[in-house]
């Protein structure tokens, strides 16, 4: 997939004021370079940190926040109040904030200099109440934002930082997002549907929808070399059962996948649409429901929604934004089967062919196999296992007067047999704190069966994405219990409710 972070800065802003004279001020800017050059040389921040000049007054401050509002590539602020700069001074910038904020309460020394401290040493590294000052102005203004608290060569800070950007890399991404439907929702299923022009005023999205005819058309105009060429890539890539190899009895079924795949990319492209969905019930003249197009679009960081599910096609693409870099993958997944033998609880997450393969790092087998839903020829899809580790799964619900995201932390776990006689791609999980606490809440939250699993970002990334957007999350991990998730639902209704805007 594109390095979506590829040019993209964020701006690191340094408050003071004129008072301290000349000599101050350039001690405050060496100082807040030397912050920034720090930050800039640690890993775990994915995008890099650009120095502006330190702002002393009003005018300056709202004119720096403007451009940074202005510039497409500017994704993120990070504010620093070196020394002391009066909030009221803030006041008109902060209105004009465009961009996700992150607070960083630091200080060039880590260390307090106790022999040698003396008055200048303590005017010139004033943070420690400067940033109250800012805190002050950020909470009267209701502005959202992340706050930090350490020294820039700290690992827990840039951590901290890096997950920050990439939640603000997520809510760029947001913004400029288009979604291609085909079709619409599977009939009658509720959670699915959503209002897609709440959607576009709460993140940016553009949410629409095409005929799928459209679509068979573009299967119709694909080249046969497009299709040999693209035959020879799955050739590398996968383990292709023998009859859908050139000259196999099934080769037609696996050529006509791939004409799919070259048309629907051809498609999202002239669109400039980076997530889409598509529904079993609604396939036109398709001949297979797309499977393996799907996952290999996926692998290239589309977000996809199946049934028409185009708030969870979002979170992926979102979640792929977010998680680019890191070890791992994001898909489509959906809650299926349990295993509920006491002590070794589980969840069967799979769909009915459309899991991206970022999700393994072995080599995925195609095969072709029967689909009794949708009434089509039999799909070619990939097979294969999600490697174990920590991951997150995520879902969208509209609940009319807000939308409510649910986290849930996880395991994935080896299954505890192979599973010979499943003809899908699958995870299995351990869920967070364990199943039935998981499960209830979930249940209670009205969270849905189609979620994102990512197993490349911390929660903490979903929980800045949602502050940043003003959005409720609600969290299943392994502090949770019962009563208090049920609480915190109660209290998230009344605190969402209070702070709409209209
Ligand atoms: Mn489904």
């Amino acid at each position: 997939m594109k390095n979506p972070f590829q040019g993209k800065e964020i701006w690191f802003l340094t408050g003071s004021q004129h008072l301290y004279g000349e000599e101050t001020l350039r001690q405050v800017a060496d100082q807040s370079q030397n912050v920034v050059e720090t930050l800039n040389a640690a890993e775990d921040i994915p995008v890099r940190i650009v120095w502006k000049p330190t702002l002393t007054d009003s005018e300056s401050i709202l004119q720096t926040i403007l451009d940074a509002g202005s510039d497409d590539n500017v994704i993120g602020v990070i504010a620093w109040m070196h020394t002391f700069s009066p909030a009221k001074m803030w006041i008109r910038g902060l209105d004009a904030l465009r961009k996700p904020l992150l607070h960083l309460n630091t200080q060039d020394d880590a260390q307090l200099p106790w022999g040698t401290i003396d008055m200048d040493f303590m005017n010139l590294n004033q943070a420690a109440h400067g940033d109250r000052e800012f805190g002050y102005i950020l909470t009267r203004m209701g502005i959202p934002r992340v706050t930090v608290v350490g020294h820039a060569s700290e690992e827990r800070v840039t951590a901290r930082i890096g997950n920050w950007a990439r939640a603000a890399a997520g809510i760029s991404e947001a913004r400029s997002l288009r979604m291609v439907r085909f079709g619409d929702n599977m009939r009658n299923v509720a959670v699915t549907e959503g209002d897609k022009t709440e959607a576009e005023i709460v993140f940016g999205t553009s949410v629409n929808t095409w005929g799928v005819n459209d679509l068979v058309a573009a299967v119709e105009e694909v080249k046969d070399s497009d299709v040999d060429e693209l035959i020879e890539e799955y050739q590398e890539l996968y383990e292709i059962q023998e009859e859908l190899l050139p000259g196999g009895d099934r080769h037609d079924s696996l050529r006509y996948a791939a004409k799919q795949e070259i048309a629907m990319r051809g498609f999202l492209e002239a669109a400039g649409a980076w997530a889409f969905t598509d529904t079993f019930e609604d396939l036109g003249a398709l001949k297979q429901l797309p499977g393996l197009a799907v996952q290999r679009l996926m692998a290239d960081g589309y977000g996809f929604g199946a049934e028409g599910d185009w708030k969870t096609g979002l979170l992926i693409r979102i979640a792929k934004v977010m998680g680019y870099g890191l070890p791992g993958g994001a898909s489509l997944m959906e809650d299926y089967c349990y295993n509920m033998v006491p002590g070794k609880e589980k969840i069967l997450g799979a769909h009915m062919l459309e899991v991206c393969p970022s999700l393994t790092s072995a080599k995925p087998k195609m095969e072709i196999h029967e689909l009794g839903i949708g009434n089509r020829h039999d799909p070619v899809r990939l097979v294969f296992d999600t490697d174990p580790g920590p991951g997150v799964v995520l879902a969208w619900s509209d609940l009319r007067d807000r939308f409510r995201l649910t986290a849930n932390t996880v395991d994935v776990v080896e299954p505890d047999e192979p599973l010979p006689n499943l003809p899908v791609a699958r995870a299995v999980w351990e869920p967070h704190p364990d199943l039935n606490t998981s499960a209830t809440c979930w249940l209670t939250a009205g969270a849905a069966h189609h979620t994102v699993l990512s197993t490349q970002i911390d929660v903490q990334v979903w929980e800045d994405f949602a502050r940043l957007a003003g959005v409720e999350l609600a969290v299943i991990d392994k502090e949770t219990t019962v009563r208090d998730f049920e609480q915190s639902l109660r209290w998230n209704a009344v605190y969402h409710r209070i702070n709409q805007k209209f």
